[in-house]
């Protein structure tokens, strides 16, 4: 007998029992070069609608496109870090619709001959085990206009029932990355879009801000008994965030799973996610029946880069997150939680090393960084690159901590101060006199007076009653207020009540 087929969604809490649930994502990145794809328009978002614009983006007849060399570096550095073979000679490709945004009535995109082919990203999951998520291609897109409608949000004209086009945005840059179906959970389509974003931020190619569309990212969600054929799959478009995301795939899978139980059929077509009521719509359209016609861009020459220039991109990509992480195990000998999330995000690695650079004790300096400076960054709502304590600040406070003039709980105090006052731990220790006593001598004078003073606890203590210490401890902690050493104290003590 043959036994069934197991889930690769098995274990996750959102599947549910006996079926599959499938998911591939389509990615989109918006470069962050200085000017347009095809002209030098200057690329910035925020500006007055309508001002970076020219006859070629707005899509006059008669302008003739030129590349961008930028966008062919970063697509290319993309595609490498991505693992994927880069095509020594690609076109580009028209894809032909008709929309407001799009004044050319065509995008000009990648088809059968993309940049990249055939990569994959490592994805580590919760548990620990690293999963391999496919990405089947790497390709090169102008971005459309955008559509403000007058009445919603950023249009702010009270009743109006039309819509506005900003052209600024027209010939923007985009990568698009298409991953395989290789996705099986919504925790792993978070996980990969999570360390996806960590790698793209490592390359500086973008500032993947998704609230401003700069990261983009469409899910095609699927379901089927393991086994069997792939099932039919919805397309959930333009989440904003990952966590929306992975809300949104749960429910629809759980919408697909009844549609599917109640015998009835998936229809292939696009679903929106509302993350307040937790609903998934669908957005009944005209069927997936595209033909974008799309043919080789006449205006635009094929590309062919040779093995030195793509060798030369290979060279320069920096440290990508997985050999961070490794590094910092062996380096720094973390374990391997704290090197993960500190090598996750490029400038809280640069922080995290800085920080293990001056204080010179990594283990020390990782549960700063990811503990009380993190809580401190989440919760004034701040990124790295904003806090108001850098590196040095945080390493003055290590320091002391370190070689004992605070203990841990003091230290603690001390960092809550920092942020208040923006003044500085040795400055705060020294106003506020809040440094542990470490200090042998004046401790020693202290337990020798103490000592003197109760010769009844002393005895007793000799006489083998441990607890007796605590007496004595409490003695001198309520004299100093909490601030002697209490490793030192305890040895002190114990040396003083010595028979
Ligand atoms: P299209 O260009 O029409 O969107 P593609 O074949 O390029 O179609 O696939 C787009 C995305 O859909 C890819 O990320 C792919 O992994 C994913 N995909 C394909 N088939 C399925 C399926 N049955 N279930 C879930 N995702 C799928
Ligand atoms: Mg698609
Ligand atoms: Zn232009």
């Amino acid at each position: 007998m043959t036994s069934m087929p197991k889930s690769r969604s098995a274990g996750s809490p959102t599947v549910p029992e006996g079926w599959e649930a499938v998911m591939g994502f389509e990615i989109h990145v918006q470069l962050s070069t200085e000017t347009k794809m095809f002209c030098s328009c200057p690329v910035s978002f925020g500006d007055q609608p309508n001002t970076n614009v020219c006859p070629l983006c707005l899509g006059y007849p008669g302008t003739l496109p030129a590349v961008n060399e930028r966008v062919l570096e970063y697509a290319t550095k993309i595609a490498l870090a991505l693992n994927c073979e880069i095509a020594p000679y690609t076109i580009f490709h028209r894809k032909n619709y008709f929309y407001p945004d799009l004044p050319k009535g065509y995008q000009i995109s990648q088809h059968d001959l993309p940049l990249g082919m055939g990569g994959h990203l490592d994805v580590e999951l919760e548990d620990g085990t690293v999963h391999r998520v496919g990405i089947t291609r790497v390709h090169m897109e102008d971005d459309a206009a955008k559509l403000v409608h007058a009445g919603g949000v950023e249009g702010r004209i009270a009743g109006a029932d039309y819509s506005m086009v900003d052209f600024n945005r027209s010939g923007t840059p985009l990568v698009e990355i298409v991953s395989e179906p290789d996705i099986f959970a919504p925790e792993q389509a978070r996980a990969f879009l999570t360390q996806l974003r960590n790698l793209l931020e490592q390359l500086d190619v973008s500032d993947l801000n998704m609230e401003e569309g700069s990261l983009r990212c469409d899910a095609n969600v699927s379901m089927h008994r393991p086994g069997t054929p792939f099932g039919i799959r919805t397309e959930l478009k333009n989440m904003n965030s990952f966590r929306f995301l992975q809300r949104g795939l749960e429910a629809e899978i759980q919408r697909q799973a009844d549609v599917l139980e109640r015998g009835e059929e998936v229809v292939q077509e696009t679903v929106h996610f509302d993350p307040s009521s937790g609903k998934v719509s669908v957005l009944r359209s005209k069927g997936e029946a595209h033909d974008y016609r799309y043919f080789p861009d006449p205006d635009l020459v094929p590309i062919q880069l040779d093995v030195a220039y793509v060798e030369k991109v290979r060279a320069a990509l920096p440290e990508l997150p997985a050999a961070r992480k490794e590094r910092y195990m062996r380096d720094f000998g973390l374990p391997a939680y704290d090197a993960g999330v500190l090598s996750a995000n490029r400038w809280l690695a640069l922080y995290f090393e800085r920080v293990a650079g001056l204080v010179e004790d990594a283990k020390l300096s990782a549960n700063w960084v990811m503990g009380d400076f993190s809580g401190y960054l989440n919760a004034a709502g701040l990124e790295v690159e904003d806090a108001s304590i850098g590196p040095e600040t945080l390493a003055e406070l290590l320091q002391l901590l370190k070689e004992g003039t605070l203990s841990s709980k003091m230290a603690k105090d001390v960092f809550v101060l920092m942020v208040e006052t923006g003044e500085s731990a040795k400055t705060i220790v020294a106003e506020r006199g809040m440094g542990q006593i470490s200090d042998t001598a004046t401790l020693e004078a202290m337990v020798a007076e103490l000592v003197a003073a109760h010769p009844g606890p002393a005895e007793e203590f000799r006489q083998g009653r441990e607890k007796v210490l605590g007496f004595f401890v409490g003695k001198i902690m309520k004299e100093t207020k909490g601030q002697a050493n209490p490793q030192l104290l305890n040895d002190l003590l114990r040396k003083a009540l010595q028979p």
